[in-house]
């Protein structure tokens, strides 16, 4: 594609093999997205801080900088015709300044500001009427008790995989307080965990991924395993989805939207976060519905059709592979062959070259005729799968 037809409102019908397509982020899902992208004869080039990135052999161009460095994501990305991300602490600065030399950005700076700060995020759902659980902003850990406890402190900026995020139960738990900008939120009473994935494309089109349940190992705070459909009622998933589909909206958002829930033991939906990307919980998708989310993440990048949705088994369920408490070094994956003996079993692992504990490695993907069947697959999986290191 020539640069003077940069031009967002007929991006898909410029689409071809030319078209230059870049990744913040050389991660796994930058590596899944990958794997998708080959489909459709796109050549995604990355940038990541790591020289050893898991996608540092599968593209033809691999920048090594500093995605929070507005020069360096300016650098990557100004012969790009189309620019996305697999994390979200980027240099917003850097991708505005890619828009206003034409290249598609997707999701939009302006959005990624709002996500990359909780507070922001809070303050989004507040004014737009998206139900969240009541929070005040704060600076430091100072006033950290002026909702009264227990309650919730998340850091504002910087936060993952449940890092900056601390739970203040009794005045003994003060000490514990992050003294950086901060959200205090009402701790939920949380029945189940949910996530929704919504695509939404330049048309104001949208598509969500069936509802799905995460649950949480307590010792490593990481998901465990996620499980599809969500058991919840077909009423709590239709709310769920158009809790999402109004959050998009709300935004006027393009791209992939990961919208995680609260199912509250009142049995009320509350927004926790949004994730303007591919998702964890989106995994299962790859072998387990019609397009999955990597490649619906492509369509809404390129501004192709969205896909459908639809899952393709009775249920499925995600496992990670994480590395055991004292893992270090090179990693050594045990139990696979026993896991892919059973049968629906399909592994993802992400050509990481060190093990460090509870280090995302890989998942498992788990597709099945019922819940129930898949559950037990769960079990013994876990049993099974341990990522052990080598000096
Ligand atoms: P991260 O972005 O680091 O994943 P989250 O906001 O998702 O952080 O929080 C991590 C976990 O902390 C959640 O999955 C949930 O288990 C718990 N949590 C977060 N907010 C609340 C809340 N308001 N009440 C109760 N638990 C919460």
């Amino acid at each position: 594609m020539q640069n003077g037809s940069k031009n967002s409102h007929d991006f898909g019908a410029s689409f071809g093999p030319s078209l230059r397509l870049g990744v913040l982020g050389g991660g796994q899902l930058g590596r899944m997205m990958i794997q998708s992208a080959v489909d459709f004869d796109a050549r995604v080039e990355v940038m990541d801080p790591s020289s050893d990135a898991p996608c540092r052999h599968l593209t033809p161009r691999f920048v090594q900088g500093d995605l929070q460095n507005a020069d360096d994501v300016v650098a990557f990305g100004a012969e790009l015709d189309v620019i996305t991300i697999e994390i979200e602490h980027v240099s917003v600065e850097g991708l505005k300044t890619l828009e206003s030399q034409g290249v598609r950005v997707i999701p939009k700076p302006d959005h990624l500001a709002v996500i990359q700060d909780k507070g922001l995020q809070k303050e989004f759902f507040a004014q737009n009427g998206i139900p969240t659980s009541p929070f005040q902003l704060v600076d430091g850990a100072e006033g950290v008790e002026q909702m009264g406890l227990p309650i919730v402190q998340k850091m504002r900026k910087g936060g993952y995989d449940g890092k900056g995020v601390v739970l203040l139960k009794s005045k003994s738990d003060l000490p514990k307080a992050f003294d950086v900008p901060s959200v205090l939120e009402h701790a939920v009473d949380i029945e189940k965990e949910l996530s929704v994935i919504v695509a939404r494309n330049s048309q104001g089109e949208t598509q969500c991924f069936p509802v799905v349940e995460a649950i949480f190992d307590p010792v490593a705070n990481l998901v465990d395993y996620l499980i599809a459909p969500a058991a919840i009622t077909p009423q709590q998933a239709q709310d769920a989805e158009s809790l999402a589909r109004r959050v998009a909206e709300a935004m006027d958002f393009e791209g992939l939207l990961a919208v995680e829930l609260f199912l509250d033991r009142k049995g009320d939906l509350l927004v926790n976060e949004l994730a303007p990307r591919t998702h964890n919980s989106g995994h299962h998708t790859i072998e387990a519905n019609r397009t999955s989310q990597f490649e619906q993440h492509l369509r809404a990048v390129l501004d192709l059709p969205l896909g459908a949705t639809d899952a393709l088994f009775a249920a499925s369920a995600m496992v990670n592979i994480v590395g055991s408490a004292a893992a270090h070094g090179t990693p050594i994956y045990t139990g696979l062959e026993a896991a892919l003996s059973t049968p629906g079993v399909h592994p993802h692992l992400y050509g990481k070259s060190a093990v460090k504990p509870f280090r995302k490695m890989g998942h498992v993907t788990i597709t099945g005729q019922s819940r129930s069947e898949v559950e037990q697959s769960v079990m013994r999986i876990r049993e099974q799968l341990a990522v052990d290191g080598k000096a």
